[in-house]
């Protein structure tokens, strides 16, 4: 095996060429969550032209029940079709999932410098939204497995490439996938970690409080109360306990992060006119979590502070806020460092790269959670960097760190779906 591990590491190599064809051409498709078919159809196309079975299906807000937390934000997904294909092996050895997900976050209006579906490349990076986050996992998992292919490599266990919608807005399309019964001895889920090995995931979730006031004119400041000076209470008790949860929340593998699990207030929506007393704000944000913690604790910790603050305001006593949990969860998930999936990824790493990877928390939310949590899939997030650039102007992806993702892929599918002699 140590020789097909030197000719496929050549052969990712030889491949560099196809890799960013293949890369512009996703990029080139814009798919925004909710209008990823054009992309989707495209890959399904290469997965056929691999030899693969392919799946195309429109996912059901049915197939998100497999997780009891999940928060759903649509109820079609017409645009919006997953896809799987299949490469089976001649039989005896173990399954593997390369998943990725195909939607992108929107562009944003300013600061791109090019066309953001542009996927231009200058030395070694190329440009896009998506490019890093994460079009490029999906055309590593692609190439690492064309490669073997290319080599004339029979695997014993089956390959499973997964190209799933929706992961920006709570990974609806993992967990159709999970539901279909696409599962897998292992997987790896090549989101943009800088080349880290990540073999534990934070929970992400979003909340929504209400607070309501008593609308009056502004001159007769005494018939009304204030929502806006309500919220405020509620502003700096939140801020409060992000402070704390910085403070407090450790997790051994997240050593390296600063705030790996905190709370932020991204929206506040409220009052109409500067003459008004206003009657209703809304206060939007984000919560992350420890793979120690359900979302169940999360949830407690953000409706307790909630709670306490509203008991000591003697209006919100009586007129509680309301917290809801609305639109994007994604659960944390982790494997045990010793599991034989995530020594195996690393013995690759080395074989690849030449040195030993570093082993850390994923910087961010990710579908692992739904493959680990419901899919029972012992799953690494592990891909290309740099880490910095998703969701800014300018996205990039370093395609070195590209055609190494792919082989350090290519080497782990050799070891542990094994050869056909
Ligand atoms: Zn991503």
């Amino acid at each position: 095996v140590e020789n097909i591990k030197q000719r496929s590491l050549k052969q990712v190599e030889k491949n560099r060429g196809e890799l960013t064809k293949i890369l512009r051409e996703l990029i080139a498709r814009p798919s925004i969550s909710g209008e990823e078919k054009e992309a989707q159809l495209y890959y399904a196309g290469l997965l056929e032209d691999l030899g693969c079975q392919v799946d195309v299906w429109e996912p059901k807000p049915e197939d998100m029940l497999i997780n009891p937390n999940f928060l759903a934000n649509r109820d079609q997904y017409s645009d919006s079709p997953d896809v799987v294909g299949v490469l089976k092996g001649s039989g005896g050895g173990q399954s593997l999932l390369l998943n990725g997900h195909m939607d992108v976050v929107p562009p944003g209006a300013i600061d791109w410098l090019q066309s953001p579906w542009s996927g231009h490349v200058e030395g070694n990076r190329l440009y896009g939204r998506g490019a890093a986050d994460m079009k490029a996992g999906l055309a590593a998992n692609y190439i690492a497995v064309k490669s073997l292919l290319d080599l004339g490599v029979r695997l014993k266990g089956d390959v499973l490439l997964e190209s799933v919608v929706c992961e920006k807005t709570g990974g609806a399309g993992t967990l159709s996938a999970i539901h279909r019964g696409y599962r897998a001895d292992g997987a790896v889920v090549p989101e943009p970690t800088g080349m880290q090995v990540c073999p534990v995931s934070m929970g992400v979730i979003w909340f929504k409080i209400t607070v309501t006031g008593k609308a009056a004119h502004a001159a007769t400041t005494h018939l009304g109360v204030n929502a806006i000076t309500k919220a405020g209470l509620l502003i700096a008790a939140v801020d409060q306990m992000n402070r704390q949860m910085v403070a407090e929340k450790k997790h051994p593998l997240y050593g390296y992060h600063p705030t790996p699990f905190s709370v932020n207030l991204g929206v506040v929506t409220g009052g109409a006119i500067p003459t008004s007393v206003p009657d209703k704000v809304v206060l939007e944000g984000r919560m992350s979590f420890s793979p120690d913690e359900t979302v169940a604790d999360a949830k407690k910790l953000l409706e307790a502070v909630v709670h306490e603050t509203a008991a000591a305001d003697e209006w919100m006593r009586e007129h509680p806020p309301e917290v809801e949990w609305f639109g994007f969860f994604l659960d944390s998930g982790s494997v045990d460092l010793s599991h034989p999936f995530v020594k195996t990824l690393c013995h690759n790493y080395e074989t690849a790269l030449g040195r030993a990877p570093q082993v850390v928390g994923s910087p961010f939310g990710t579908d692992a959670g739904s493959l680990i949590r419901y899919g029972h899939i012992p799953t690494v997030i592990f891909g290309p960097g740099p880490s910095s650039t998703p969701h800014k102007a300018n996205e990039y992806v370093d395609l070195d760190s590209v055609v190494q993702t792919a082989q350090v892929l290519a080497c782990t599918l050799l070891d542990w779906c094994g050869v056909e002699e």
